[in-house]
């Protein structure tokens, strides 16, 4: 499958181990050059904005974009955004409609995507990007596709809980005040209340103990929070239950009602149920659905337990050419939904 065989190319590019095209490098210009070769080819008019992102567009529709991002972590994996640009081509070039679009610097923080929406460039009238899942929803399901409902918003913030320091030795375990006992108690509070609310998540993933002495009892932690939730009633309640003042926040966006619409009956079209699944990670999608563009996704089942942004990042050659057939069917839906 031709798809398989470019994954492999990019893949190549940059090094082992894993997929090593960060953003900036010459390993993503690389991807970048590769891919407008394979645009080229397909007869698609070639255009490189001011933000490094690479357009191809067919003769008809072309303000229907469908693509994703170029750039990995480092020591990433083989499907990561990369399948959502190869997928596209395939989309675009068998049913010669739409645009072909690859994102910069998505993994850095959607740096292409962003730089297009806040410059005021001529945004997509619809964008439709497919991705992998990077979790276990569509195995536990046994499905091998997924509408995805929106992207989670995000809330950071910090904890502190105080207690008393003293002797490790002499001090009796009696009436101890031991900051980092009441700290882990709390870390289960927290992981208590993303339980309670449901596609919600939160976690502690830092901790700083102090005066931080092998023989010292704590009298001070400080713990981060890393909170998230599928839509802004959900996480209010979350750091409601948990207690704290955020310090930054991103709102969860919905995907676009056409988009998820098309993609919903092109599952329907091809047999297979279509559920919908929040994202927990964010994407170019969620950035241009934030800019009122009509964008969906489309995730595929992630083999070995859902693991991403790693070598072992796995999809099944049938799911993935299933993937493309409902991706071309969605973009000749939303290209004539208008
Ligand atoms: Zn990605």
């Amino acid at each position: 499958m031709r798809v398989l065989e470019r994954l492999e190319e990019l893949y190549a590019i940059g090094g082992g181990p894993g997929a090593n095209r960060p953003h900036p490098s010459a390993a993503e210009d690389e991807a970048h050059r590769l891919t407008t070769g394979w645009l080229e080819e397909a007869g698609l008019a070639v255009e490189v904005d001011r933000d490094g992102n690479l357009v191809g567009r067919a003769r008809e529709f072309s303000d229907v974009w469908v693509g994703s991002h170029l750039d990995t972590v480092p020591a990433g994996g083989k499907f990561d955004g990369a399948l959502g640009v190869v997928a596209a081509i395939e989309a675009v070039e068998r049913t010669g409609i739409g645009s072909v679009v690859a994102f910069r610097g998505e993994e850095v923080g959607c740096v292409g995507s962003r730089a297009c929406v806040a410059r005021g460039g001529a945004l997509p009238r619809a964008f439709l990007e497919l991705h992998v899942e990077q979790g276990p929803a569509l195995v536990q399901r046994d499905l091998p596709l997924g509408i995805v409902s929106g992207i989670v918003g995000y809330a950071r913030g910090e904890l502190v809980v105080e207690g008393r320091a003293g002797h490790a030795g002499t001090t009796p375990m009696e009436g101890r005040s031991d900051a980092l006992v009441i700290a882990a108690r709390e870390v289960l509070r927290i992981r208590d209340a993303a339980h309670a609310i449901e596609g919600s998540v939160a976690t502690v993933g830092q901790l700083e103990v102090e005066p931080g002495g092998a023989n010292v009892i704590p009298d001070r932690v400080w713990m981060s929070l890393d909170v998230r939730a599928p839509d802004a009633a959900r996480l209010d309640e979350l750091i409601a239950a948990i207690g704290f003042e955020p310090g930054y926040r991103v709102e969860p966006v919905q995907l676009g009602t056409a988009a998820r619409a098309a993609f919903r009956s092109a599952l329907e079209e091809h047999g297979v149920e279509a559920i919908e699944l929040p994202s927990g990670a964010g994407h170019d999608a969620g950035i241009l659905a934030s800019a009122r563009v009509d964008a969906g996704m489309l995730f595929v089942r992630s083999l070995n337990g859902g693991v991403s942004h790693s070598p072992d990042e796995l999809s099944s050659p049938e799911d993935i050419a299933l993937a493309v057939d409902v991706l071309a069917d969605a973009l000749r839906r939303v290209a004539s939904s208008r």
